[in-house]
């Protein structure tokens, strides 16, 4: 009921809202694009690629390609929730894209597809206009519970080849239970698109955790050399440090999917990476008891109210 009450006096961002800064290097090389906030609640993304971009706006006649870092859901992150009427990432499906770009602004069925009209318009030149220069999107995200990073990535060799430079646990396999996220727009394209999940919505460590994969990916690809970023080992080291203990690779097995009046809760003290076994009391709901149903390591267990997306098990790559 509380939504309705926000929903009502928000308004579509304007474009222009949505750049947070647009690098371009003087020299060639890849178009890094870094989205946060297209989960409105989850804003922390922002402050890392300010970070990123007050490393790298000094030594732009070294580098190598473009940064554009970008804000996802402006009302949603205006009122600091989730979406406004409809997940904002669950709309990047060829045909809703078709339609969206299609339909006038004010004839859009939802405030979130008024915001994906916006990103698309930013967005398309890049990803669908460009002459096969290398893209690499990653899409910011940070979750209701705690423990660890990964990333959420589309299992295919280009792509593990890019992101596991990052060294960060890589969960393959999930987006296809996922349809409709930005990266899959990405990825149809034919460029590298992933998620990168930093740590609890709002928390520092979400943000250090972003700052750090951030730099490690431009050094990776090669846009920046460490030489020219002061604290690149010591930001190297500490990313290194937050997932040491986390499996590399897992793959995705299931996950809990929240129907309407469901009153889905998740049991509390649950953490990313945990290991569960089938048969494990995870959570209730108006039905009763909600028990695993295979063993392997939980991810992403729900503590909000937004949200389809109970739970999911992973499990070690075979
Ligand atoms: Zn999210």
């Amino acid at each position: 009921m509380q939504l309705a009450k926000v929903e009502h006096r928000l308004k579509p961002g304007s474009k222009a809202q949505h750049y947070i800064a647009d690098v371009i290097g003087e020299l060639e090389g890849p178009t890094i694009i870094a989205v946060a906030g297209i989960h409105g609640n989850e804003a922390t993304g922002i402050g890392a690629i300010k970070r990123v971009i007050e490393e790298i706006e000094p030594i732009k006649s070294k580098l190598k390609g473009r940064f554009l870092g970008l804000k996802g859901n402006i009302p949603a992150l205006a009122a600091g929730v989730r979406f406004v009427n409809e997940d904002m990432n669950r709309l990047w499906t060829t045909s809703i894209l078709d339609k969206i770009r299609r339909t006038k602004s004010r004839e859009l069925s939802s405030i979130d597809r008024v915001e994906v009209k916006k990103m698309l318009q930013i967005l398309d030149p890049i990803v669908l206009d460009s002459n096969d220069e290398e893209v690499i999107y990653v899409d910011l995200h940070t979750f209701s519970g705690s423990g660890g990073l990964f990333t959420i990535t589309p299992d295919d060799e280009r792509h593990i080849e890019i992101i596991s430079k990052l060294g960060v646990p890589r969960i393959l396999g999930i987006h296809y239970s996922l349809p409709g996220t930005s990266m899959e727009y990405v990825e149809d394209a034919g460029h590298i698109g992933f998620a990168f999940e930093t740590g609890t919505h709002g928390s520092r460590e979400a943000e250090d955790n972003a700052y750090a994969g951030l730099l490690v990916l431009l050094e990776s690809v090669g846009m920046i050399n460490k030489n020219d970023i002061p604290d690149f080992d010591i930001q190297h080291d500490y990313l290194m440090s937050r997932v040491s203990g986390y499996p590399s690779e897992v793959d995705f097995l299931y996950k809990h999917i929240i129907e309407d009046g469901d009153e889905f809760e998740m049991r509390p003290g649950f953490q990313n990476f945990d290991q569960v076994v089938k048969g494990d009391w995870l959570a209730n709901d108006r039905n009763g008891k909600i028990r695993a149903q295979a063993g392997g390591y939980l991810l992403m267990p729900l503590y909000q109210k937004q949200g389809n997306d109970g739970f999911f098990i992973v499990r070690d790559c075979e």
